[in-house]
Parts: C-alpha cells; structure tokens; sequence
C-alpha cells in the first residue's frame, strides 16, 4: 500500500488549536466566517473545535451545517476515551459524534512518561484506549485521523512504546496518523529521521502538526514533507499556544512553489495575502508586517542598488513573483534611495517626471536632507507625495499656520482639558480660532478643522486612525528632536504623513496640516490657495 499521498493534504486547526493562543479571541460568528474563506481558498481539512469542551464550539458545529462546502471536510477534535471500560459512553467521544463531522481527530498519548504520569495506566491499557477509541468511531461511520501527542519527544525517550501506539491506532483503522511536536522543540533533521521510521512501520499516510517553540515549526513541517509525510496541519498566520502552531501561510507557498508539490484542491495561491489580512482583521489584530510572502514589507525595495536591479529584472532580488501570493512589490524612499527609488515611486503615483536627471537630483538631495533631520516617509508616502509634487512646482498649501499658542491644563481632580489656540490664513482671510481637547494634540487638531471648514468642507470627512511618537535622539532626553506619524482616512482611503520638530506639539501641528494638505490636493479642492513667500 502507497503510505505517501501524491498530493499534499492541508488540515486547517485555526478554529481549534489557533483559538488556544494568547489574546485569541472568536465567536461563532467569526468562526463560521473563517470557515467559509478557508473552503473558497481549498483547504482540505477544516477543524472546527472541541465539541464538549465548551458550548460555544457545540453552537459552531450546529450552525456549521448550514454551509455549504464546495471542497473543504470539516472535522471535530477531541481525546482518546478516558477508561477502557466506558468507551462506548465516554462524554468525549459522544460529544464528537453528536457534532456530525465526517471526520474526526482524537488525540493519545505517545509518550510513556505522559502516559504513566498522567494517565497512571499501563503500556497495554493506554494502547487498548486507543485501539478501542478509534475503533468505536470507525463503527459510527466516521473517518478518523489520530493525533500522537508528544510523538517525537515520546519517540526521543522511549521508542517502542511511541511506535506501538501509533499501530494500535493503525489496526483499530484510523486513517491518517499525525505526528504531533506538542512542545515545539525539535530540530528538522530529527522530524525528517523520525517520519522516515514512521513511514516504513505504518502503512497508512502520516502527518504533521508542529508548533513553533523554536521557530522551526515551518522548517520541520517542510522537513516531514519531504521525509514523506502527506498531510500538514497548522493554521493561517501561525496563531496559537504559546508560540504558535505552523503558520500554513508560510508552509503553502514553500509546498507549492518551492516544493512543486500539488495539493487536492484547485487551491487558489494567489488570494493567500487575502485570506492571511482577512484572519488578522476577524481576530481584530495588526497584521505583521514582515510576514514572508504575504506581509507588507515582503516585496518592499530600499536600496537604491536594489531598485536600480529590480526595475530591470525582479528576480535579482525576489524570491518569487509576488503577484503569486497576491502581494505586490513596493519600492520605499529612504535615504538610502537613489533616482531609480524616486522614479519608480513617481510612476507608482502616477506623477510624471521630467527626463532632465538635474530635477531629480535635487529632489534625492532635499529627501536624504530631510531623513537626515530625522523624517521617514516609509509610513508616510502623502507627505512624500506633496514633497514630489512641491518640488515639481505642482502644489501650494492650502492654508498657512501663522501663529499656535496651546495651553495644557493639568490638576488631580479636575478633567484634563487643553486648549489650542491658531492663527490661520486662507487666501487673504485669517482666522482666529480656539479649541478644547482631550489633550493637546486634540485639541490642535479640533482647532485647525475649526478654522479650516469654513474654506473647505471636504475636510469634515478626515479622521485621524493612528498616531505614533517617536524620540530621535534618546540620548538628549527632554530635549531630543521627536518624529510623529499619522494616519488619516476619510473612510475610504487611508494615508500617512510625518512632522519633525524638537518640539511635539510643532511636529504633529506639521503632520496634521499635511494630512489635511494632502486630502484636498487629491480631491483638487477648489478655494484660492495661499500665497506662500518663499522660503529660500
Ligand atoms: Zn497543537
């Protein structure tokens, strides 16, 4: 009999094992929506939970019936029966069938220190629980996958007695045996070692379930693979106990692209930066960033060394073609940046660049200027963009900050209310105007909206979603020149600016004022703009 499956099965665990992990958090309802993306994205095996282990996951496997799979099996997860002798009543097992899945998991112990220490039963008796357990479910009609808890610890230490376990559940017709590194801790080549051993005394697929303790859970997942393991679990973006479970979001790609291993489904590689945001935005986290394959900096370029190389052929400095995973390169200014970053980012903004190499010059020259002074435009590419279109003679502010006076207002008992106070010129009109805050960056911002709505109501629509401090010059204290970042929306789009100064309240004044520059230029807002003397 072929153990080795030719496709590689993938078994989905966010819904149970991902929902372990710290600050993880689902409802049903966010269950069932995951669920649903997980089968349109091809994934084989769903598993939705621990039936008697809590009510919430008894209302998922009701409600779950009334979806409709196109491909995806989904699976209930749970142990071994308690004692021999109560099998056909154990709670747990009664509670897997009631949950109606085609396919259920149940978990035994594999390794004998476990297995004698919490168990407190014999070799044989734990092998019996585990022929009788899988066998009462194979009688019920169902499919049945055995997790060996601990193997390759329990294998490390006594391995005769992992093995045995792992037949016992083979004889009693349990259909895939999964492997499982419970406490994340081995290395690849001990994973591939083991699952070639597995593999010639089993007679049925193996699996893998790595969790990410030493950060090789997707190394050894890979490592199982290409022992000859055909079924992976893990869940999307790694979520789970401790550090996690094997991120199958990094370990899909690898498989397919690097691997040129198939799976059964048509499974559709090029939504995985969808559904990895999608997970992250149900369970209401940041996504990360520097996420392989899929992050936002993945395909990011800095270099100007890089860019110049990419813009002639990708793959100098790409892995793969991130249009494969649906993510998408970016070229970041920095000062690191030579002419090709600021071309390429120039025709990503769809601004058009004069050939003569003296402009461009000039502006890499002000942008390294301005790093210098401490900006960054990577998380501020609206500011970069009024930059490029300031240098180009395409943009005047809107409005000009003449005078800022904030009062901050601080007693143990009183509420903390700070008041800013600006002088702001539209066209030929100055306004004066006063606003209260919860504290002073609110209140600056309530007042520069207050004198500005008047002129251009567009802006009633800007809200501020993220704001961010950053202390240049630790060194200095007190005194140190601070970086602020912001991020506005209009509840559509969002954008990035930045404002420089030693002084905090000036640099979000800067960083407010090129949001609000930066919203009604895009809009091409039509009230007179102010006629700015030059600085120079
Ligand atoms: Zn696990």
């Amino acid at each position: 009999m072929n153990q080795i499956l030719k496709a590689i099965e993938l078994y989905d665990t966010t819904l149970r094992d991902g929902t372990q992990g710290e600050h993880i958090n689902l409802s049903v309802q966010d269950k069932l929506l995951i669920a649903q993306k997980l089968d349109e994205f091809g994934i084989d095996y769903i598993e939705g939970g621990w039936p008697s282990s809590n009510p919430k996951d008894e209302e998922f496997f009701t409600k779950v019936r009334c979806l409709d799979f196109k491909h995806a099996k989904l699976c209930s997860f749970g142990s071994t029966a308690r004692t021999v002798s109560t099998v056909e009543n154990d709670p747990n097992l009664l509670g897997l069938l009631h949950a109606e899945t085609p396919v259920i998991t149940i978990f035994g112990k594999t390794w004998k220190d476990h297995s004698v220490k919490s168990l407190g039963i014999s070799d044989e008796e734990n092998a019996e629980l585990i022929y009788r357990s899988v066998a009462f479910l194979k009688q019920k009609g169902r499919e049945v996958f055995f997790d060996a808890e601990h193997f390759f610890d329990g294998y490390k230490d006594n391995c005769e007695f992992a093995l045995k376990m792992l037949l016992s559940a083979v004889q009693a017709g349990a259909s895939r045996i999964v492997l499982c590194d419970t406490n994340g801790g081995s290395l690849p080549h001990e994973v591939s070692d083991i699952v070639a051993h597995v593999l010639t005394v089993t007679g049925i697929p193996v699996g893998i379930h790595s969790h990410n303790d030493g950060d090789l859970a997707v190394a050894n997942s890979i490592a199982a693979v290409i022992a000859g393991a055909s079924h992976i679990q893990g869940t999307i973006n790694g979520i789970g106990e401790r550090c996690g479970n094997a991120n199958l979001i990094s370990i899909i790609p690898n498989i397919m692209l690097k691997l040129q291993r198939s799976f059964p489904s048509n499974l559709h590689l090029n939504q995985l930066t969808s559904l990895s945001k999608f997970v992250y935005e149900i369970l209401n986290m940041p996504s990360n960033t520097r996420a392989p394959f899929v992050g936002k900096s993945a395909f990011a370029h800095k270099g100007g060394i890089h860019v110049s190389a990419i813009i002639k052929e990708s793959s100098l400095y790409e892995h793969i073609d991130p249009k494969l995973v649906g993510n998408h390169q970016r070229v970041l200014v920095s000062e690191l940046a030579g002419q090709s970053n600021i071309r390429y980012k120039a025709v990503e903004l769809g601004i058009d660049l004069p050939e003569k190499s003296e402009l461009i010059k000039n502006i890499v020259r002000h942008i390294k200027e301005l790093e210098h002074e401490g900006y960054q435009f990577d998380g501020a590419e609206a500011s970069f963009e009024l930059l490029l279109h300031k240098e180009l003679g395409n943009f005047q502010p809107f409005f000009e900050v003449l005078e800022t006076k904030v009062h901050i207002e601080s007693s143990k008992n009183a509420k903390n209310v700070d008041q800013a106070v600006l002088k702001v010129k539209v066209g030929e009109e100055i306004e004066h105007i006063a606003a209260d805050g919860d504290g002073p960056v609110n209140a600056l911002d309530k007042a520069l909206r207050k004198a500005l709505l008047h002129f251009y109501p567009e802006i009633k629509s800007i809200k501020l979603i993220d704001y961010k401090v950053r202390v240049l010059e630790e060194k200095r204290g007190t005194s140190a020149k601070v970086r602020v970042l912001i991020e506005s929306s209009n509840g559509r789009d969002t954008w990035g600016t930045v404002g420089v100064s030693t002084n905090i309240i000036e640099a979000s004044l800067l960083a407010l004022q090129d949001s609000m520059n930066y919203h009604l230029f895009t809009l091409k807002a039509s009230a007179p703009p102010v006629k700015i003397k030059s600085h120079q």
